[in-house]
């Protein structure tokens, strides 16, 4: 499909916060689509989630799943209460299943400070970080939780996992980290891919690095280089300025996404996108905050670089460059607003709530 330019978003506000942070964003994304005009968004809101389990006995109504495997995207804020869970205990998480039933296999997690923060690195060069995680979605040790076993017995017993690295996995995720470097690469930078393993120990991570190694002669316009987990971790603290686009197996890139996040200063900062052939998932990395529920002091930004995410992926996806305009202007204006206007958001200490943030990046928006 190309030159698309009317887009239908399904949107899952889902629990706590997530009610919170879904409005102001639904409006940021319609005022600065009006302004940069060549393309509109509708938006299908839907129930979901843990709030509407306890409601309902559903989690992810089919109607809705639906939707969200038909329109152009998804825009998603949280989901899940640890007060309310499903009967075996297990945490109620439909977003998981989007990724599952979607097949979602890339993990897009940016790591982007925003000025004015408080950050717990103190080198400078760490103060200006902008690099991207790139996490396999639906396979690793992630992909056998089902195939779970105990074997043996007494002194014997003992517990297995089995991890699934495919080659159509591997294929598909390179290709996709390939293709996102080249386009950032466009944009000025590094146009570099470090796959991040553990191909010294064990077998199914030197199947995937041989792998990477094929990819990355297929786009020798891309640097690629790589590092064992371990090393990446003391890397992204010591020195994570040098990265450019990583990209790993799922569950290194679940506990490494969380240390990007630390790096970014606050949960409220982080946006993120799952990515499938024809269908993504936008959402902040945030959870439902029950916490701080209905007290107004929910950060609206990482929902709103979310919408930004969502706008590029879709300018991309459909050959519309209005939308990929939009994003940045949203990136824009969220800089501007941290830059200038002294917002120090409640999870950071401050006292600036989700109206206050919203507002002052709506002005900063109006001046681009
Ligand atoms: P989940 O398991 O759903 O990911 P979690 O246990 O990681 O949830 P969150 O709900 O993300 O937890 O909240 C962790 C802490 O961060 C809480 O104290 C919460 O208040 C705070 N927090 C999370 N998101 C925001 C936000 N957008 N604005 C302000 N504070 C936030
Ligand atoms: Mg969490």
């Amino acid at each position: 499909m190309s030159g698309k330019t009317q887009f239908t978003i399904t949107v899952f506000p889902g629990d706590g916060i997530g009610h919170e942070v879904t409005p102001p964003c639904i409006t940021l994304l319609n005022k600065v689509a009006e302004k940069v005009g060549g393309f509109s968004l509708d938006f299908i809101s839907f129930d979901a989630g843990a709030a509407y389990y306890k409601e309902t006995g559903i989690s992810l109504p089919e109607d809705a799943l639906e939707h969200a495997k038909k329109s152009d995207a998804t825009l998603l804020a949280c989901m899940g209460m640890p007060s309310i869970r499903y009967p075996d205990g297990r945490e109620i998480a439909p977003q998981l299943e989007l990724r599952e039933k979607l097949d979602l296999f890339a993990g897009v997690r940016p790591v982007k400070t925003l000025p004015g923060l408080p950050l717990p690195l103190q080198d400078e060069r760490a103060k200006n970080l902008d690099f991207v995680l790139i996490r396999e979605s639906t396979e690793g040790l992630f992909a056998g939780r089902n195939n779970f076993t105990i074997k043996g017995e007494g002194a014997d017993e003992a517990a297995y996992d089995t991890q699934k690295i495919s080659r159509k996995g591997c294929e598909r995720l390179f290709d996709f980290a390939f293709d996102f470097a080249r386009r950032r690469k466009l944009k000025g930078y590094k146009g570099k891919v470090t796959c991040v393993d553990k191909a010294n120990v064990l077998g199914s991570f030197y199947y995937m690095r041989q792998i990477f190694d094929e990819m990355a002669s297929n786009h020798s316009d891309i640097e690629a280089d790589q590092v064992y987990v371990d090393a990446a971790a003391l890397q992204m603290v010591s020195k994570p300025w040098i990265f450019d686009v990583m990209v790993t197996e799922n569950m290194f890139g679940d506990i490494l996404s969380d240390l990007g996040l630390g790096l970014m200063g606050g949960m409220g900062m982080a946006p993120s996108a799952d990515i499938g052939e024809n269908n993504a998932v936008f959402q902040p990395c945030h959870g439902s905050a029950p916490d701080i529920i209905g007290q107004g002091k929910a950060n609206p930004t990482a929902m709103f670089l979310s919408g930004a995410l969502m706008l590029d992926w879709l300018g991309g996806q459909y050959d519309n460059p209005a939308a990929i305009e939009a994003g940045q202007l949203i990136n824009t204006a969220v800089e501007n607003a941290y830059a200038s206007s002294n917002i120090l958001p409640f999870e950071l200490g401050g006292t600036c709530g989700t109206d206050e943030i919203t507002q002052s990046i709506m002005v900063e928006l109006d001046k681009l």
